[in-house]
């Protein structure tokens, strides 16, 4: 589902806009270790359009020396409205303390719009009484047009009372089918499952790409505005099963030729990140003889983080001399370990020029996508679960406390994502988690996509 975020300040009625538009469907909390506070993910329709809004909460906290500054701030605004220099006032704000932690960053990079919420009444006032409120405002707002938003649409409304919501949530949906791509006729293939096809430049995307689908490609959406970068292309396999392919080195191509070879590394990164987004299932492409490199490793980690299922695939595999077992072995540990945060993900060895195994690419990413939103039962779940702990029990305190878990649910797929009611969930360390993840996946299995575990405390 695409995801809404709703940043701001403290008390400016994040929640009350959260609660309005996902009413009792509030659904998943999602507690990282070493994050201050959850953030709350919630399904909401409009129309047909449905998507997931994710309040922020109180994620915008003050610290104590936060606050401290805030009130020199206020001090310092309140006398610059009587002359002093705004210079003053921008200094003030660039000593503020970063406010905007992890969860507000997390969420927002997730987000397919951001809903940014300050407080209508406070404006009135703003010179008066909150100046430093507002100045926690700027720094925000900054931060979003510095790395997400060129613009912001403006829009009046009361959470309480309802007034407006039904206009924003039209613009919300507007950009939603914007950003989907939703225009017209994509309503009936939307269970087409989506396969991005991303990786450098020059190991063989377009290559791959034009084998599998020949040249007689239908292209499913042209270029157009500014959110889209790839081409999408449907593609049949022998059997009769749809995929969306979603092409992001066409575009290279294109780009190339009216920015004069000034396409930057940082830019096909970009353009893949926004590839892996729309997909159900990423074919990440390496090149054989080539080394795995930083930017291969970045999109690794947006693949894991994004939750999508991956395939890895070895291109130009006929450049590699005298094969066998042992050098794809040799092959493979290489791989694995540059690539361990997509340790889940099979491996393809391909051939575009040769056309060698290219079927395979494509039936393993049907078996990860089955992966990706395959169900576990309740009774297995929770007998696997039982069995880890156990082989291995969370460890106990200095003061004797021991996590225990009452049991376990599978809250979501795509992907698939369990939670655990545990007594405290500060009783389960990193390492212990991680020993339950692999503990699942050796016993549940989950190939080819990452699974989440969420550790909810319940008294
Ligand atoms: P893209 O930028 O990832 O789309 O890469 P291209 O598909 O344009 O391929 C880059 C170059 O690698 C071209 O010269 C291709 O002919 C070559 N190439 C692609 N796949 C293979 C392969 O499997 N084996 C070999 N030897 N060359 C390949």
């Amino acid at each position: 589902l695409p995801k809404v975020a709703i940043i701001g300040r403290p008390n400016v009625g994040k929640s009350a806009l959260f609660n309005r538009l996902v009413g009792g469907n509030r659904a998943i909390v999602v507690d990282e270790p070493g994050v201050t506070r959850d953030r709350l993910y919630g399904r909401s329709y409009w129309g047909n359009q449905e998507f997931m809004v994710i309040d922020t909460g109180g994620v915008i906290t003050l610290s104590k020396s936060q606050a401290g500054v805030m009130e020199e701030l206020a001090v310092t605004t309140t006398v610059g409205m009587d002359g002093i220099p705004l210079a003053t006032r921008e200094a003030a704000i660039a000593r503020m303390p970063s406010m905007i932690e992890k969860q507000a960053v997390a969420a927002v990079e997730e987000a397919a719009v951001i809903l940014f919420i300050v407080d209508g009444q406070a404006e009135w006032y703003e010179n008066i009484f909150q100046a430093g409120l507002v100045a926690a405002d700027i720094e925000i707002s900054d931060w979003l047009r510095r790395n997400y938003a060129d613009k912001f649409a403006p829009l009046p409304i009361s959470a309480i009372t309802g007034t407006g919501t039904g206009e924003l949530l039209d613009l919300v949906c507007s950009e939603l089918t914007k950003f989907e791509g939703l225009d017209g006729f994509e309503e009936e293939k939307s269970d087409v499952p989506a396969i991005a096809i991303v990786g450098r430049p020059n190991v063989g995307k377009s290559s791959i790409l034009n084998a599998l689908v020949g040249e007689d490609r239908t292209i499913v959406s042209p270029v157009s505005g500014t959110t889209r970068d790839a081409i999408d292309t449907e593609f049949t396999t022998a059997d009769g099963q749809k995929y969306k392919l979603i092409d992001t080195a066409g575009i290279r191509r294109r780009a190339a030729v009216a920015a004069a070879g000034s396409t930057t590394e940082s830019l096909s990164v970009k353009r893949a990140f926004r590839a892996i987004r729309r997909s159900d299932v990423v074919a990440l492409v390496i090149e054989a003889l080539s080394c795995i490199t930083e930017q291969d490793y970045k999109i690794a980690e947006r693949i894991e983080k994004e939750g999508k299922a991956c395939v890895i695939v070895v291109n130009k595999w006929d450049t590699i001399p005298n094969k066998n077992h042992q050098s794809t072995t040799f092959y493979e540990q290489d791989v694995r370990e540059k690539l361990r945060i997509l340790d889940w993900a099979p491996i393809v060895y391909c051939s575009a020029t040769n056309g060698t195994s290219l079927e395979k690419i494509i039936s393993a990413a049907a078996l990860v996508e089955k992966e990706r939103s395959r169900r576990l039962g309740t009774s297995i779940l929770n007998q696997v679960v039982r069995e880890a702990i156990a082989f291995k029990p969370p460890p106990r305190t200095r003061g004797g406390k021991r996590g225990r878990v009452y049991y376990t649910t599978q809250a979501a797929v795509g992907p698939p994502t369990f939670v655990f009611f545990v007594n405290d969930a500060k009783l389960f360390p990193e390492t212990y988690r991680r020993y339950m993840e692999k503990k699942l996946r050796t016993d549940a299995g989950y190939p080819g996509t990452p699974i989440r575990l969420l550790w909810r405390s319940r008294r």
